[in-house]
């Protein structure tokens, strides 16, 4: 394949590539979204491997025969893994996955790091541009560690291996910072080294800090924080391909990275903002802890917890005029949407006004929520963001709770002390009656009582979400 043509399908599969990221903004776009993602990463992996690169072009040109066995084995092993990951995983895991492909990201970007060091092929024209790659090298391999152990540790979280509860470690400002600077100092020994053996030794120990880094700053973020590091590490795996794009120069791979990057970086910045948090202080570590202030610890939740039946419930929701739906991590984990949508269709046939409420870090990644509804085919104009419809609660009959919990929590504004103070909330209790599907009075990600259970106006309907709401269903089918 001709120079020009690569750069040709480069740009083809750049545009597809934004076009792809404009489709995935809104459910309805979502799916054309993914396959002009699809298209673009196919004509990109088709043009790398047939471009010149591959074929020789270079000062050492790759035989052409052994070259394309490598390239078609690894993809072979890798696609198979891809497929049979995709195939298998579960709605509840998804965020797991999407850790564990950061790091993959991350690892790659070391991997490709270091190679690129003891390359010795290439032939730089100027010593600027020599110094330039190493930079590209040092800070690659940088990004790639932090990401790759950062990502393996949000996965450990996520799926529950690893505690949610934020580690801290004594001084942990005072390690972080004795680390950066040591990244410095090794930083100007690579840069000074004379030979590649001389290098490799500082290049490796900063590989080592950064590694160590990775795990250190996600192990001090708590539970109710993860969104943050969860985007923050989307961000990260962008800028380390963007790393890999400038040490292969490779423009797609920068172009690719950078849209990565910053679109991981826009999205941190909304769920900073759905939390009410500083993106510093989440990357300081430390919040999502359970609180041990005073002010939280007299504000054990008062009250009294009312049970309700499914039929019950069945007949509040059928005598309503209008209802808010607010789904959490529960939904998914009781696979209970296809349920959902059948009541919703229901009530709506008896003329209730249904609506869904989503609070930007329901579930385990970012539009969850909205993902799980959109596959059972709730009709996008009745799912609405927490901001548009927080208001409505005071006209609402009934607002069900299926399977959340820190979303819906009172003590985010009653309680300063509450780890996840100041984080905007929906607020269920302002409505007529409220509803909480859930299985037990266990708490939330973050870890902590939820006083709405005790409220005056609320309701618990204990049990696995789908299981009550077969029942529910049950019930206004017989009506
Ligand atoms: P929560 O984790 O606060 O609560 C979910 C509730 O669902 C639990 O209290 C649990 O109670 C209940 N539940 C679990 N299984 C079932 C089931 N089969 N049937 C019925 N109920 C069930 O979820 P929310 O969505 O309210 O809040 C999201 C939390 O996750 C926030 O703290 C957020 O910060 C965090 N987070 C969000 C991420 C994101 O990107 N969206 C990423 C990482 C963390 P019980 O066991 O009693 O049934």
């Amino acid at each position: 394949m001709s120079a020009s043509l690569v750069t040709v399908s480069y740009i083809g599969a750049t545009i597809l590539f934004v076009l792809s990221l404009g489709g995935l903004s809104n459910p309805e776009t979502a799916k054309r979204g993914n396959w002009y993602g699809i298209v673009g990463m196919a004509i990109a992996v088709l043009a790398t491997v047939f471009g010149s690169r591959i074929v020789g072009g270079g000062d050492q040109p790759i035989v052409v025969g052994a070259g394309y066995v490598f390239i078609i084995i690894a993809m072979l092993i890798g696609g198979s893994v891809g497929l049979y990951a995709a195939r298998t995983v579960q709605m509840t895991q998804m965020p797991e996955l999407v850790a564990i492909m950061h790091s993959l990201v991350g690892f790659a970007a070391c991997a490709i790091g270091f190679a690129s060091y003891i390359d010795t092929s290439t032939v730089f024209p100027t010593h600027a541009e020599h110094v330039i790659h190493l930079i590209e090298i040092y800070i690659g391999i940088l990004i790639g560690a932090v990401t790759f152990t950062g990502s393996v540790i949000a996965f450990g979280k996520l799926s529950g291996r690893i505690d949610g509860k934020p580690v801290l470690l004594p001084g942990r400002h005072f390690i972080n910072l004795a680390g950066l600077l040591l990244v410095i100092w090794f930083g100007s020994l690579f840069m000074g080294a004379e030979t590649i053996a001389g290098g490799m030794f500082p290049l490796i120990l900063m590989t080592i800090i950064a590694l160590a880094f990775g795990v250190h700053m996600v192990m001090a973020i708590g539970g109710a924080d993860m969104p943050v590091v969860i985007s923050m590490l989307n961000s990260y795996s962008g800028w380390a391909a963007a790393a890999t794009g400038f040490m292969l120069s490779n423009d797609l791979l920068i172009v690719t990275g950078a849209l990565v990057g910053s679109s991981g970086a826009i999205l941190s910045y909304i769920m900073c903002r759905a939390m009410n948090r500083n993106f510093i202080s989440v990357i300081a570590g430390g919040f999502g802890t359970t609180s041990t202030s005073a002010s939280s610890a007299s504000a054990a939740p008062a009250g009294e917890v009312k049970s309700i039946t499914a039929a019950e419930t069945a007949d509040l929701l059928a005598d309503s005029k209008s209802v808010i739906i607010v789904p959490g991590y529960g939904m998914a984990v009781a696979q209970a949407q296809h349920a959902v949508y059948e009541m919703t269709k229901l009530l709506r046939d008896k003329g209730v006004n249904v609506r869904f409420g989503i609070h930007p870090v329901a579930g385990r990644m970012p539009g969850h929520m909205n993902v799980l509804l959109a596959e059972a085919k709730v009709p996008y104009d009745i799912v609405q963001e927490m901001d548009e419809l927080n208001d409505d609660f005071p006209n609402t009959d009934v607002a069900m709770v299926i399977g959340a919990n820190d979303i819906v929590n009172p003590a985010a504004q009653d309680d300063p002390g509450s780890p996840i103070a100041g984080m905007p909330v929906l607020e269920v209790w302002k409505a007529k009656h409220s509803i909480v599907m859930k299985r037990s009075m266990a708490s939330g990600y973050a870890g902590i009582d939820n006083p709405l259970f005790y409220k005056e106006n609320n309701m618990m309907l204990f049990g696995d979400a789908k299981k009550m709401l077969d029942e529910v269903v049950a019930t206004l089918k017989s009506k």
